[in-house]
Protein backbone atom coordinates (compact mmCIF):
# COMPACT_ATOMS: atom_id res chain seq x y z
CA UNK A 1 0.00 0.00 0.00
CA UNK A 2 1.68 3.49 -0.80
CA UNK A 3 1.42 5.51 2.29
CA UNK A 4 3.54 8.43 0.76
CA UNK A 5 2.55 11.53 3.11
CA UNK A 6 1.86 13.38 -0.58
CA UNK A 7 -0.60 11.12 -1.43
CA UNK A 8 -2.46 10.08 1.31
CA UNK A 9 -3.16 13.76 1.84
CA UNK A 10 -4.07 14.52 -1.72
CA UNK A 11 -6.52 11.20 -1.42
CA UNK A 12 -8.11 11.71 2.17
CA UNK A 13 -8.70 16.15 1.42
CA UNK A 14 -9.92 14.74 -2.03
CA UNK A 15 -13.12 13.16 -0.34
CA UNK A 16 -15.91 15.92 -0.27
CA UNK A 17 -17.52 14.64 3.15
CA UNK A 18 -19.02 17.96 5.07
CA UNK A 19 -20.46 17.36 8.58
CA UNK A 20 -23.42 14.54 8.17
CA UNK A 21 -22.09 13.27 4.70
CA UNK A 22 -19.66 11.92 5.56
CA UNK A 23 -19.59 8.15 3.08
CA UNK A 24 -16.62 9.71 0.53
CA UNK A 25 -13.98 10.67 3.27
CA UNK A 26 -15.00 6.65 5.00
CA UNK A 27 -14.91 5.01 1.84
CA UNK A 28 -11.29 6.45 1.08
CA UNK A 29 -10.10 5.90 4.88
CA UNK A 30 -11.71 2.02 4.93
CA UNK A 31 -9.43 1.62 1.59
CA UNK A 32 -6.43 2.92 3.36
CA UNK A 33 -7.32 0.54 6.95
CA UNK A 34 -8.55 -2.67 6.06
CA UNK A 35 -5.59 -3.63 6.09
CA UNK A 36 -4.39 -1.98 9.22
CA UNK A 37 -7.30 -4.19 11.65
CA UNK A 38 -10.90 -4.83 11.58
CA UNK A 39 -13.29 -2.17 10.41
CA UNK A 40 -16.70 -1.57 12.08
CA UNK A 41 -18.79 1.80 12.46
CA UNK A 42 -21.33 3.12 14.63
CA UNK A 43 -24.83 3.87 14.09
CA UNK A 44 -23.84 7.57 13.32
CA UNK A 45 -21.24 6.31 11.03
CA UNK A 46 -17.79 6.56 12.86
CA UNK A 47 -15.12 4.40 11.34
CA UNK A 48 -13.96 2.13 13.76
CA UNK A 49 -10.34 0.04 13.19
CA UNK A 50 -9.63 -2.09 15.88
CA UNK A 51 -5.68 -3.34 16.47
CA UNK A 52 -4.95 -5.68 18.84
CA UNK A 53 -1.06 -5.31 19.94
CA UNK A 54 0.59 -7.67 21.93
CA UNK A 55 -2.45 -7.12 25.12
CA UNK A 56 -6.41 -6.79 24.93
CA UNK A 57 -6.24 -4.24 27.66
CA UNK A 58 -5.67 -0.87 28.13
CA UNK A 59 -8.06 -0.10 25.19
CA UNK A 60 -6.86 2.72 23.42
CA UNK A 61 -8.80 5.18 21.43
CA UNK A 62 -6.92 7.29 18.74
CA UNK A 63 -9.66 9.50 17.43
CA UNK A 64 -9.73 12.39 14.52
CA UNK A 65 -12.77 13.38 13.15
CA UNK A 66 -12.97 13.12 8.87
CA UNK A 67 -15.42 15.88 8.66
CA UNK A 68 -15.11 19.08 7.20
CA UNK A 69 -16.94 22.43 7.10
CA UNK A 70 -19.37 22.85 4.23
CA UNK A 71 -22.79 23.92 3.30
CA UNK A 72 -25.85 22.62 2.66
CA UNK A 73 -28.73 23.51 0.26
CA UNK A 74 -31.37 25.32 1.93
CA UNK A 75 -33.43 26.42 -1.17
CA UNK A 76 -33.18 27.56 -4.75
CA UNK A 77 -34.60 31.18 -5.32
CA UNK A 78 -37.16 31.82 -8.88
CA UNK A 79 -33.55 33.07 -10.21
CA UNK A 80 -32.22 29.92 -10.00
CA UNK A 81 -29.66 30.77 -6.74
CA UNK A 82 -28.66 28.42 -3.97
CA UNK A 83 -29.32 29.56 -0.73
CA UNK A 84 -27.13 27.68 1.80
CA UNK A 85 -26.92 26.78 5.14
CA UNK A 86 -23.19 26.27 6.68
CA UNK A 87 -22.37 23.11 8.27
CA UNK A 88 -19.73 24.28 10.67
CA UNK A 89 -17.88 27.42 11.52
CA UNK A 90 -17.42 29.83 8.67
CA UNK A 91 -16.07 33.64 8.65
CA UNK A 92 -18.62 35.18 6.12
CA UNK A 93 -15.88 37.25 4.89
CA UNK A 94 -13.93 34.06 3.39
CA UNK A 95 -16.83 32.93 1.58
CA UNK A 96 -17.65 35.76 -1.86
CA UNK A 97 -16.31 34.51 -4.84
CA UNK A 98 -15.24 31.17 -3.75
CA UNK A 99 -15.71 27.83 -5.80
CA UNK A 100 -18.15 25.25 -4.47
CA UNK A 101 -19.11 21.91 -5.65
CA UNK A 102 -22.84 21.07 -5.02
CA UNK A 103 -23.02 17.24 -4.50
CA UNK A 104 -26.31 16.24 -5.95
CA UNK A 105 -27.56 12.86 -6.14
CA UNK A 106 -26.48 13.13 -10.16
CA UNK A 107 -23.47 13.74 -9.55
CA UNK A 108 -20.90 17.01 -8.33
CA UNK A 109 -22.25 20.81 -10.55
CA UNK A 110 -19.65 23.40 -10.21
CA UNK A 111 -20.75 26.54 -8.19
CA UNK A 112 -19.45 30.20 -7.71
CA UNK A 113 -20.58 32.01 -4.27
CA UNK A 114 -22.11 35.19 -5.37
CA UNK A 115 -22.60 38.71 -3.24
CA UNK A 116 -23.21 42.30 -4.09
CA UNK A 117 -20.36 44.05 -5.30
CA UNK A 118 -18.62 46.95 -3.85
CA UNK A 119 -20.65 49.52 -6.92
CA UNK A 120 -24.14 48.05 -5.46
CA UNK A 121 -23.27 48.86 -2.19
CA UNK A 122 -24.50 51.76 0.41
CA UNK A 123 -21.93 53.43 2.38
CA UNK A 124 -22.80 51.56 5.59
CA UNK A 125 -23.03 48.18 3.61
CA UNK A 126 -19.35 48.83 2.12
CA UNK A 127 -18.05 49.01 6.11
CA UNK A 128 -19.90 45.96 7.84
CA UNK A 129 -19.22 42.53 7.76
CA UNK A 130 -21.25 40.70 5.12
CA UNK A 131 -24.00 38.72 6.29
CA UNK A 132 -24.32 34.89 5.66
CA UNK A 133 -27.72 35.12 4.72
CA UNK A 134 -26.79 37.81 1.82
CA UNK A 135 -24.65 35.11 0.47
CA UNK A 136 -25.78 32.87 -2.15
CA UNK A 137 -24.46 30.02 -4.92
CA UNK A 138 -24.41 30.95 -8.53
CA UNK A 139 -24.72 27.70 -10.92
CA UNK A 140 -25.10 28.99 -14.07
CA UNK A 141 -29.06 28.12 -13.54
CA UNK A 142 -31.31 30.37 -15.14
CA UNK A 143 -34.52 29.84 -12.85
CA UNK A 144 -35.32 27.43 -9.88
CA UNK A 145 -37.07 24.86 -12.48
CA UNK A 146 -33.66 24.64 -14.64
CA UNK A 147 -31.35 23.90 -11.05
CA UNK A 148 -33.50 21.05 -10.35
CA UNK A 149 -33.37 19.83 -13.66
CA UNK A 150 -29.15 19.80 -13.26
CA UNK A 151 -30.06 17.81 -10.02
CA UNK A 152 -29.93 20.01 -6.90
CA UNK A 153 -32.46 19.31 -4.46
CA UNK A 154 -32.82 20.68 -0.77
CA UNK A 155 -30.42 18.71 1.35
CA UNK A 156 -27.70 18.20 -1.21
CA UNK A 157 -24.68 18.87 0.29
CA UNK A 158 -21.75 21.27 -0.26
CA UNK A 159 -18.17 21.33 -0.41
CA UNK A 160 -15.36 23.76 -1.20
CA UNK A 161 -13.46 23.56 -4.22
CA UNK A 162 -9.34 23.88 -3.76
CA UNK A 163 -6.65 22.01 -5.62
CA UNK A 164 -4.48 20.25 -3.49
CA UNK A 165 -1.03 22.06 -3.79
CA UNK A 166 2.36 21.52 -3.27
CA UNK A 167 3.71 25.05 -2.54
CA UNK A 168 7.71 25.91 -3.81
CA UNK A 169 9.10 24.96 -0.73
CA UNK A 170 8.00 21.21 -0.95
CA UNK A 171 7.67 20.97 2.94
CA UNK A 172 4.65 22.94 2.51
CA UNK A 173 1.54 22.11 1.05
CA UNK A 174 -1.76 24.08 1.00
CA UNK A 175 -5.48 22.10 0.44
CA UNK A 176 -9.09 22.16 1.92
CA UNK A 177 -10.19 20.13 4.76
CA UNK A 178 -6.54 19.70 6.37
CA UNK A 179 -8.89 20.11 9.44
CA UNK A 180 -8.80 17.43 9.64
CA UNK A 181 -8.09 14.92 6.82
CA UNK A 182 -4.50 15.62 8.50
CA UNK A 183 -5.27 13.99 11.76
CA UNK A 184 -7.38 11.09 9.64
CA UNK A 185 -3.75 11.04 7.95
CA UNK A 186 -1.63 10.40 11.02
CA UNK A 187 -3.98 8.20 12.23
CA UNK A 188 -3.68 5.95 8.72
CA UNK A 189 0.10 6.18 9.24
CA UNK A 190 0.36 5.70 12.72
CA UNK A 191 -1.72 2.41 12.59
CA UNK A 192 -0.17 0.96 9.72
CA UNK A 193 4.04 1.73 11.86
CA UNK A 194 1.99 -0.09 14.90
CA UNK A 195 0.98 -2.88 13.15
CA UNK A 196 4.71 -3.30 11.76
CA UNK A 197 6.21 -2.42 15.33
CA UNK A 198 5.07 -4.08 18.97
CA UNK A 199 2.20 -2.28 20.71
CA UNK A 200 1.33 -3.31 24.04
CA UNK A 201 -2.23 -2.81 24.31
CA UNK A 202 -5.36 -2.93 21.41
CA UNK A 203 -5.73 0.65 20.01
CA UNK A 204 -9.05 1.42 18.67
CA UNK A 205 -8.79 4.22 15.30
CA UNK A 206 -11.63 6.22 15.19
CA UNK A 207 -12.76 8.54 12.42
CA UNK A 208 -15.30 10.42 13.97
CA UNK A 209 -18.46 11.55 11.89
CA UNK A 210 -19.76 15.48 12.78
CA UNK A 211 -17.15 17.30 15.12
CA UNK A 212 -17.73 20.35 13.25
CA UNK A 213 -21.03 21.20 14.30
CA UNK A 214 -21.19 20.04 18.00
CA UNK A 215 -18.53 16.64 18.37
CA UNK A 216 -21.59 14.78 17.75
CA UNK A 217 -20.01 11.43 16.18
CA UNK A 218 -17.28 11.25 18.89
CA UNK A 219 -19.87 10.98 21.59
CA UNK A 220 -21.42 8.08 20.50
CA UNK A 221 -17.72 6.24 19.16
CA UNK A 222 -16.31 6.66 22.98
CA UNK A 223 -19.62 4.84 24.15
CA UNK A 224 -18.79 2.36 21.25
CA UNK A 225 -15.23 1.73 21.70
CA UNK A 226 -15.47 2.27 26.07
CA UNK A 227 -11.32 3.41 25.98
CA UNK A 228 -9.06 2.94 28.66
CA UNK A 229 -7.09 6.73 27.24
CA UNK A 230 -7.69 8.08 24.28
CA UNK A 231 -5.68 10.45 21.97
CA UNK A 232 -7.30 12.82 19.90
CA UNK A 233 -5.35 13.80 16.42
CA UNK A 234 -6.17 17.04 15.05
CA UNK A 235 -5.05 20.24 12.97
CA UNK A 236 -5.15 23.19 15.35
CA UNK A 237 -4.29 27.01 15.18
CA UNK A 238 -0.49 28.02 13.89
CA UNK A 239 -0.87 31.68 14.36
CA UNK A 240 2.48 32.83 13.02
CA UNK A 241 1.53 35.19 10.32
CA UNK A 242 1.25 38.90 9.42
CA UNK A 243 -1.26 40.69 11.74
CA UNK A 244 -0.48 38.73 14.50
CA UNK A 245 2.00 40.82 17.42
CA UNK A 246 4.60 38.74 17.88
CA UNK A 247 4.09 38.35 21.92
CA UNK A 248 0.48 36.74 21.05
CA UNK A 249 2.03 34.51 18.93
CA UNK A 250 1.83 30.66 20.64
CA UNK A 251 1.92 28.13 17.74
CA UNK A 252 4.09 28.04 14.93
CA UNK A 253 4.14 25.81 11.16
CA UNK A 254 8.04 23.98 11.91
CA UNK A 255 7.98 23.62 15.81
CA UNK A 256 6.61 20.62 15.52
CA UNK A 257 3.55 18.93 16.82
CA UNK A 258 1.15 20.95 19.30
CA UNK A 259 0.43 19.25 23.14
CA UNK A 260 -2.90 20.24 24.49
CA UNK A 261 -2.40 21.64 27.82
CA UNK A 262 -5.54 23.43 27.66
CA UNK A 263 -8.54 24.60 25.55
CA UNK A 264 -12.38 25.34 26.33
CA UNK A 265 -13.33 21.44 26.04
CA UNK A 266 -10.63 19.63 28.25
CA UNK A 267 -7.78 19.96 30.72
CA UNK A 268 -6.50 16.97 29.92
CA UNK A 269 -4.70 14.50 32.23
CA UNK A 270 -1.80 15.19 34.12
CA UNK A 271 -0.19 12.25 34.03
CA UNK A 272 -0.83 11.61 30.83
CA UNK A 273 0.28 14.78 29.34
CA UNK A 274 3.69 14.56 31.47
CA UNK A 275 4.22 10.84 29.33
CA UNK A 276 3.67 12.53 25.93
CA UNK A 277 6.20 15.54 26.83
CA UNK A 278 8.64 13.31 27.92
CA UNK A 279 7.90 10.78 25.26
CA UNK A 280 9.21 13.88 22.98
CA UNK A 281 12.24 14.45 24.42
CA UNK A 282 13.39 11.25 24.52
CA UNK A 283 12.77 10.59 20.93
CA UNK A 284 14.33 14.02 20.27
CA UNK A 285 10.70 15.07 18.55
CA UNK A 286 10.33 18.65 19.13
CA UNK A 287 6.76 19.73 20.38
CA UNK A 288 5.46 22.58 21.28
CA UNK A 289 2.52 23.26 24.34
CA UNK A 290 -0.88 24.71 23.19
CA UNK A 291 -2.70 26.56 25.73
CA UNK A 292 -5.65 28.67 24.43
CA UNK A 293 -8.73 29.60 25.71
CA UNK A 294 -10.73 29.04 22.16
CA UNK A 295 -11.45 26.02 19.74
CA UNK A 296 -11.98 23.20 20.96
CA UNK A 297 -12.01 19.15 20.02
CA UNK A 298 -13.44 15.57 19.84
CA UNK A 299 -11.68 15.69 23.38
CA UNK A 300 -14.00 17.77 24.74
CA UNK A 301 -16.68 14.45 24.37
CA UNK A 302 -14.29 11.72 24.69
CA UNK A 303 -12.67 12.59 28.08
CA UNK A 304 -16.31 13.17 29.57
CA UNK A 305 -17.79 9.82 28.47
CA UNK A 306 -18.66 7.05 30.86
CA UNK A 307 -16.90 7.32 33.56
CA UNK A 308 -14.18 9.31 32.35
CA UNK A 309 -11.41 8.92 29.75
CA UNK A 310 -7.66 10.45 30.01
CA UNK A 311 -7.10 12.04 27.64
CA UNK A 312 -4.49 14.73 25.28
CA UNK A 313 -4.72 16.31 21.81
CA UNK A 314 -2.10 15.83 20.08
CA UNK A 315 -1.99 18.47 16.86
CA UNK A 316 -0.67 19.25 13.50
CA UNK A 317 -0.21 22.84 13.38
CA UNK A 318 -2.61 24.76 10.68
CA UNK A 319 -2.87 27.92 9.18
CA UNK A 320 -5.89 29.70 8.26
CA UNK A 321 -8.46 27.76 9.87
CA UNK A 322 -12.10 27.30 8.60
CA UNK A 323 -11.52 28.49 5.45
CA UNK A 324 -10.98 27.16 2.01
CA UNK A 325 -6.69 26.86 1.90
CA UNK A 326 -5.34 25.82 4.77
CA UNK A 327 -1.10 25.45 4.74
CA UNK A 328 0.46 22.96 6.96
CA UNK A 329 4.75 21.39 6.78
CA UNK A 330 4.88 18.27 5.90
CA UNK A 331 8.12 17.63 8.96
CA UNK A 332 5.25 18.95 11.88
CA UNK A 333 3.20 16.23 10.40
CA UNK A 334 5.61 13.59 10.39
CA UNK A 335 6.79 14.37 13.89
CA UNK A 336 2.89 14.01 15.24
CA UNK A 337 2.90 10.66 13.37
CA UNK A 338 6.09 9.33 14.93
CA UNK A 339 5.28 11.38 18.58
CA UNK A 340 1.87 9.77 18.64
CA UNK A 341 3.42 6.19 17.71
CA UNK A 342 5.83 6.25 20.55
CA UNK A 343 3.65 7.43 23.13
CA UNK A 344 1.02 4.75 22.20
CA UNK A 345 3.37 2.17 21.87
CA UNK A 346 4.63 2.96 26.14
CA UNK A 347 1.12 2.92 27.02
CA UNK A 348 0.54 -0.33 28.69
CA UNK A 349 -1.45 -1.52 31.67
CA UNK A 350 0.64 -0.51 33.69
CA UNK A 351 1.09 2.88 32.53
CA UNK A 352 -2.84 3.74 31.85
CA UNK A 353 -3.61 2.37 35.19
CA UNK A 354 -1.36 5.12 36.74
CA UNK A 355 -3.00 7.42 35.01
CA UNK A 356 -6.05 7.98 37.29
CA UNK A 357 -4.31 6.48 40.62
ZN1 LIG B 1 -11.01 19.90 13.62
Amino acid sequence: MNLDTYTLLKDLTGADAPSGYEKEAREVLAGYLKAAGELSTDKLGSLICRQQGSAVAPKIMLAAHMDEIGFMVKNITSGGFIKFLPLGGWFSQVLPAKRVKVKTARGPIPGVIGSKPPHLMTAGEQKKPLAMEDLFIDIGAGSRKEAERFGVRPGDPIVPVFEFTVLKNPDLLAGKAFDNRAGCAVLTKVLHKLKKEKHPNTVYGTATVQEEVGLRGAHTAAFEVAPDAAIILECRIANDFPGVDAQDIYSRMGKGPQITFHDPGMIPNRKFRDLVVKTAKEENIPCQIYAVNTGGTDAGVVHKSRSGVPSIVIGVPVRYFHSHAGILRRSDFEQVVSLVTEVVKRMDDAVVSGFTE
